[in-house]
């Protein structure tokens, strides 16, 4: 490891899949001299744990071009860092319930064509066909997206460390930023566990951390932090490893192939919370505790659309918190409140299964349960706990008997996240929970808006 630095142009503050793509854009793009901090290890964040779908039907059209601009870098990552990325071009569909939702899916898969993603409407006989385990005669319809894919975000994240130190530059794992130094409205550096480097300019992407650390300087960074959850499934006839992911928003759940076996998980439309006032230090490769009645509405609707499920055994529960914008758009840029202090806040982003967030069509969310679990536990004890269970017994070992809306639900109204306006006070009780979500490694030249992209009005 090199000696820790005193000077640097740019301090990048996180070593999640934000900070390590900064890192390695800043360095294509010629720039010297940076250093990223990361205060466990690479990835320990909420990344390790991410379910990897990466979609490109978004609601805006640079979010779109974004994640297109992310599937051409992911294929071609291991090839020029030598480090695999898991990315398989597999494929989505996106269905629809509704006649409203088609619509939204129309719209969306007409703007991503006109800007070159390759996106089609299909019937529900046809989505069928692209997906046999899947119960279509309740569906409008489909779109499919055959250039979408999956991968691994913990190992995108490593090629793009090494991509980065194979620029030039400088990870230090284990180091904490304790404090962010400025004069006069300006950057000058940050204090850390291994001592204090002066810099020009310090990147804030501390994912879930970003607000506190932003808050310690007097920028605003509403970022939240919600249990996030998904089930691994044992191995399931009629799941090939080319299976293309899958996303219902009007039941608000995602599907992608796991080692045979289904991955999925959701956004409920109640979020539930986590730690909404300070993140601990030390939550590295944390998990919280099963939930299934928070789970409740998320398998109900997945034994609607997949029945297979009904017989087959839960091999893993995986609950880990992730951060959320009011909007549900990213944070990308300079802080106004600061000079020098940029942000990369990448809130996971469920939008990308109708080019809108669900909220459009759901009601808005009230955060019901506060607090909750501080506590993490190890994968292997999940599996453990999980195994053999059917995903029916384990829907019939939840006490909470909540009923699974359909498809028809009131609508909800688009929110703003801004930088000066939001304030530490947007509480995640007005975040909106939406659908699928999908991985997007923003460049450094994406970060052009020092404010969220508002969202359009409700068409
Ligand atoms: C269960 C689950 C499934 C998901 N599925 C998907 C998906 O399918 N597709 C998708 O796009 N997204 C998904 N996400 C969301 C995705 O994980 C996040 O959007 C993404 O990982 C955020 O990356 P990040 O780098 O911003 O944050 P993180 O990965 O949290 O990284 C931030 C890092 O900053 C470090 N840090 C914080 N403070 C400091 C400090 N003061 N000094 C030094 N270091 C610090 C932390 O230790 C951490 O490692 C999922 C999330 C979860 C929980």
């Amino acid at each position: 490891m090199s000696t820790f630095p005193t000077q640097a142009r740019v301090v990048i503050v996180g070593g999640g899949i934000m900070g390590c793509s900064t890192a390695y854009h800043l360095a294509k793009l010629g720039w010297k001299d940076v250093v990223l901090l990361e205060q466990g290890r690479l990835s320990g964040g909420t990344t390790w744990h991410a379910a990897g779908l990466v979609g490109q039907l978004r609601s805006y059209q640079n979010l779109t071009r974004l994640i297109r601009y992310s599937t051409e870098l992911y294929s071609k990552l291991e090839a020029e860092t030598g480090l695999a990325t898991g990315w398989k071009q597999c494929g989505s569909l996106s269905v629809a319930r509704t006649e409203e939702r088609m619509v939204l899916l129309r719209r969306s898969a007409a703007m991503a064509n006109a800007q070159g993603v390759d996106c089609e409407a299909l019937t529900p006989k046809q989505a069928g066909e692209k997906y046999p385990i899947m119960r279509t005669d309740d569906l409008v319809g489909a779109v499919w997206l055959p250039g979408d894919g999956k991968a691994n975000p913990a190992d995108i994240t490593q090629a793009l460390a090494r991509g980065a130190r194979n620029g030039g530059v400088r990870i230090f794992e284990k180091t904490r930023v304790t404090s962010v130094d400025t004069k006069d409205g300006c950057v000058t550096g940050v204090q850390t566990t291994e001592g204090p480097i002066t810099a020009e300019i310090v990147v804030n992407c501390a994912g879930q951390w970003a607000r506190q650390l932003g808050r310690s300087v007097g920028v605003t960074v509403p970022l939240y932090s919600c249990e996030h959850m998904y089930i691994v499934t044992e191995k399931m006839e009629g799941v090939p490893r080319d299976l293309p992911v899958m996303r219902d928003p009007d039941g608000y759940i995602y599907f992608k192939e796991e080692v045979g076996g289904l991955l999925m998980g959701g956004f409920e439309p109640e979020a539930k919370p986590w730690n909404k006032d300070i993140i601990p230090d030390d939550f590295e490769f944390g998990m919280l505790p099963d939930d299934w009645d928070q789970f409740q509405i998320l398998m109900d609707n997945a034994l609607i659309r997949v029945p297979a499920l009904e017989k087959t055994g839960v091999k893993t529960f995986m609950n880990g918190p992730e951060s959320f914008t009011p909007d549900l758009n990213y944070i990308l840029g300079e802080a106004p409140q600061l000079k020098g202090f940029f942000v990369g806040a990448c809130p996971a982003s469920p939008r990308s299964i109708c080019g809108r967030s669900t909220s459009a069509a759901s009601p808005p969310l009230t955060a019901t349960t506060s607090g909750c679990a501080s506590a993490s536990r190890r994968r292997s004890a999940c599996i453990t706990r999980c195994r053999g269970r059917s995903a029916s017994s384990n829907r019939r070992a939840r006490c909470a008997a909540r009923r699974c809306p359909t498809a028809s639900r009131p609508e909800g109204r688009g929110s703003v996240t801004r930088w000066a306006g939001s304030g530490p006070t947007g509480s995640p009780g007005s975040a909106r929970r939406p659908t699928c979500s999908t991985a997007g490694a923003a460049a450094p030249g994406s970060m052009r808006s020092h404010q969220s992209i508002a969202p359009r009005a409700r068409t």
